[in-house]
């Protein structure tokens, strides 16, 4: 990679780090935090809330990520030079926006597009618009909100099933419903949009074709211009093992995707990621962040199911530790628009990771529970990431309904995932489970 002349982008000649935020307190963010970590421009590092495995790689501090306020007070008061967003939600809300508009923070490095970049992730109606308007492949779609709900129905009632429907805006990852019939399909139309089941969120429904493939998410770091693209992963996102049960937050994760051959990815970069980035620059949206591509193959071919305006959790956990190159310096490229001159290098190995949830999980669970085992040695080959995790004494307690992942690498995807199935005997906690089948189809 070439590496950026740092020095030429900090505000100080004679320093050679960088001070950073990342916000944030999930597998995400540990994963974030263990990579930023790495880099000796990284200095120092602090994590807003972070967890207790965050706090290893840097400082905590106990920051409310939605009180914009106090993380501006916290940046101008460390001489914060980087800000580094994990979850969606401040995106979302404008915290790009709401630094790029005071004068003291606007010259802070921010990873993370803009609100209107955010709406890529925030509102399903504008990604879907965004889409069409730049010809990317993606499901047929209408969408109606209360004042064409009637025109509604009756698509509903004509429409080929299966039938997605999806409320527009952020619902915790809970706001799509697959429908199998039309009845099904109606009543949830009608929840969502007469009973705002996800309350603003679903004022606007989008109904969507469904397409029959392969998921596989592909992630890039751009500048608005210019875009690097990272490994690419597949997430496991049903409880059950063999893709059965609930929807979670993700149960697991692999990279590299078996399915994504040179041909495939050569697809992917023609037909989605170059008319996305380009349709970034055209609208002058100001993005200079992480785009996840929710992908679909229907027989070979690539369309989006969703864009992300921030990396996935858990393919985080599998795609940065493949990432051999310096992430501090990609970063730092991206905000001096210099990500052309710029490449990522790629660790060869496989990388899965394998997510420890609590008894109940994802309907009720306990938390407060004790883990054990993390301070095992488990080898250069493993990778403990903690998620839904709290310190208390000197113990580390469950908090979260995700608690932690343990990613290993290894010359197939079995091998790597029955690494993390060994690491996974040696840590306890009450109600613990996990799915042993992570990348099943590609053993
Ligand atoms: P989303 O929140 O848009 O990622 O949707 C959640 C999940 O629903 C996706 O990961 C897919 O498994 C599924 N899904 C969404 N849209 C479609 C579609 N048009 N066809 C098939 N499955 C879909």
């Amino acid at each position: 990679m070439r590496v950026p002349d740092i020095r030429k982008s900090l505000k100080s000649n004679s320093r050679v780090a960088m001070r950073i935020l990342l916000l944030g307190s999930g597998g995400r963010e540990h994963a974030l935090a263990w990579k930023l970590n790495q880099s000796v421009w990284a200095n120092p590092l602090y994590i807003a809330p972070g967890n207790p495995g965050t706090a290893q790689y840097g400082i905590n501090v106990p920051l409310d990520i939605t009180d914009f306020k106090a993380i501006s007070d916290f940046c101008i008061k460390e001489d914060i030079e980087m800000v580094v967003v994990g979850p969606e939600e401040p995106l979302v809300n404008g915290l790009y926006d709401y630094f790029k508009a005071d004068k003291k923070l606007k010259k802070i490095y921010f990873i993370g597009p803009s609100r209107k970049g955010a709406m890529l992730e925030g509102s399903k109606a504008f990604a879907k618009a965004f889409m069409q308007r730049h010809n990317i492949p993606t499901a047929a779609y209408k969408e109606f909100t209360v004042d064409n709900y009637e025109e509604g129905v009756t698509y509903l009632k004509n429409h080929a099933l299966p039938i997605v429907l999806k409320a527009d805006g952020l619902a915790a990852g809970k706001g799509v419903a697959i429908c199998q019939n039309h009845v099904e399909a109606i009543a949830e139309f009608e929840l969502m949009i007469q009973q705002a089941k996800f309350g603003e969120a679903s004022k606007k429904v989008v109904v969507e074709e469904f397409l029959d493939g392969t998921e596989l998410s592909v992630f890039v770091i751009t500048d608005g211009k210019h875009y690097l693209i990272l490994p690419e992963a597949k997430d496991y996102k049903r409880i059950g093992e063999g893709d059965t049960g609930l929807n979670t937050g993700g149960m697991g994760a692999v990279s590299p995707v078996p399915l994504a051959t040179p041909g495939f990815m050569h697809k992917v970069e023609e037909r989605i990621i170059k008319p996305t980035i380009q349709g970034i620059e055209k609208e002058k949206i100001e993005y200079v962040g992480f785009v996840f591509f929710g992908l679909i193959s229907v027989k070979g071919e690539p369309y989006v199911i969703e864009y992300n305006c921030r990396m996935g959790d858990p393919e985080t956990e599998v795609v940065l530790p493949r990432l051999e190159s310096d992430l501090v310096g990609i970063l730092i490229a991206a905000t001096q628009k210099e990500l052309s001159e710029t490449v990522v290098r790629v660790d060869k190995r496989n990388a899965a990771t394998v997510m420890a949830v609590s008894r109940g999980y994802p309907l009720g669970y306990e938390k407060g529970f004790t883990i054990s085992g993390l301070d095992k040695k488990f080898g250069k080959q493993s990778l403990v990431f903690q998620a839904g995790t709290k310190e208390e004494g000197d113990k580390i307690i469950t908090c979260g309904g995700r608690v932690l992942c343990v990613t290993s690498y290894g010359s197939t995807i079995s091998d790597a995932v029955s690494t993390s199935l060994d690491v996974l005997d040696h840590i306890e906690f009450e109600g613990m489970y996990y799915r042993t089948d992570i990348g099943y189809e590609f053993k």
